[in-house]
């Protein structure tokens, strides 16, 4: 279990002043709304002077659970990734702070290690002392035996977005959710995210857009892109854009691929004694976006075409993507790996690995 001690951080003054460059000072009066609950590409916060505060949803409604003070930065993973972010930040007392827009967040992240190696520590502890507190801005309402339900839910967890769940046959709090928004029992399954917006019986796909999980305009292009986000194509958007190539990385259901179903791995080199295949995508997931790859899912590629000198990828919604190379680790039955990848040995490794793997399976006596 994370501790509070974990999820925080004190800036000194040399290096408020190295973030300056890379946002804006305002000033600002207790009370006024710097980031809302559920905000789409957020905004990192930087306590300069009064303080701000943190407000977030929990199972017994909205509350304060925490404040920054001069030097300490307000935000969760969500700042890195995009994703909905899961509190709401105030202006607790008259004072300044630094705002670093999300686009200017990810540069500041992918140029400069002193700095990325801080807020990723911290931001990553931060999701996971709000997954063990029950802070989440993502509700699901609808029956436990319910399909919808579970492939929402699924989603969720598989893509790490913290959420609350209730089965109305549990208790009143469905009711109570339900009657505040207006909604009808025939309406169920729903996702209600944020402050404002509710999703009737939605698809994953539909959910995974409203997150912010899939924002892939038709006609996207890139150096690189990757045809699965398991193991094999997290390692290749993670080499790919370590190099400075710009990577979209997709998967038809979520980052981690078959790894991410294992409760332990133990073979996998650095990690003596192991680690869970959630464990790992996670990871994973967060170094490829701290080089500033792209991850999308749920998004199926269905072909490879070329187009002129470049690549063009057909997803199976009817979008078109385009690249300079196109690493495909969508395993198992992989027939093609074309990459201009600065070292394409590297995807082809995991892949090897994975047969040798399997192999080893097959000789070994259980
Ligand atoms: C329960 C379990 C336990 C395991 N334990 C171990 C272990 O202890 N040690 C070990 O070495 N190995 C283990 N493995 C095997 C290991 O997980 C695989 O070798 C590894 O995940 C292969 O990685 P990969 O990236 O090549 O492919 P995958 O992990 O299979 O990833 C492929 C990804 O491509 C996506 N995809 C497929 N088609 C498309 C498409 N058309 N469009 C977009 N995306 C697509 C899939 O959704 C998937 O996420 C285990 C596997 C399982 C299931």
């Amino acid at each position: 279990m994370v501790s509070r001690a974990e999820v925080n951080h004190t800036f000194t003054d040399e290096e408020l002043d190295e973030l300056r460059g890379f946002g804006t000072v305002e000033s600002h009066k207790a009370g006024d709304l710097l980031v809302e609950e559920g905000a789409m590409a957020p905004d990192c916060i930087v306590t300069l002077s009064g303080h701000t505060d943190i407000f977030a949803s929990t199972d017994e409604g909205r509350k304060r659970v925490g404040w920054m003070e001069h030097g300490q930065f307000a935000g969760d993973l969500s700042v890195l990734t995009g994703q909905r972010h899961l509190s709401r930040v105030e202006m607790g007392a008259d004072g300044e702070i630094l705002r670093i827009a999300h686009a200017d967040f990810q540069r500041l992240i992918a140029g400069n290690s002193h700095f990325s190696d801080i807020f990723i520590r911290i931001l990553s502890a931060r999701r996971e002392f709000s997954k063990h507190r029950g802070f989440a801005v993502t509700i699901i309402i609808g029956a436990a035996m319910d399909r919808s339900v579970y492939a929402m839910r699924d989603l969720l967890m598989k893509h790490g977005v913290a959420h609350r769940w209730f089965d109305p046959a549990d208790g009143p709090v469905a009711a109570h959710l339900m009657a505040e928004r207006g909604l009808r029992e025939d309406q169920l399954p729903v996702a209600i995210l944020g402050a404002a917006e509710v999703l009737v019986q939605p698809t994953p796909e539909q959910l995974a857009a409203a997150l912010g999980l899939d924002l892939l305009p038709d006609g996207a292009t890139a150096d690189v892109l990757v045809v699965g986000s398991g193991p094999g194509g997290l390692a290749a958007a993670v080499y790919a854009a370590s190099e400075g190539l710009t990577v979209i990385a997709l998967d038809s259901l979520a980052p981690g691929g078959q790894a991410g179903t294992s409760s332990k791995i133990e073979n996998y080199l650095g990690f003596p004694t192991g680690i869970s295949g959630n464990e790992l995508a996670r990871r994973a997931t967060v170094q490829a976006q701290k080089f500033g790859a792209r991850l999308v899912s749920p998004v199926r590629a269905a072909s490879i075409g070329r187009d002129g000198d470049a690549y063009c990828l057909h997803l199976a919604d009817g979008r078109k993507l385009r690249s300079r190379a196109v690493v495909v680790a969508s395993a198992p039955n992989i027939r093609a790996c074309r990459s201009r990848v600065s070292n394409p040995m590297k995807a082809a490794a995991s892949i090897m690995a994975r047969r040798r793997w399997k192999r080893s399976c097959a000789a070994t006596p259980r």
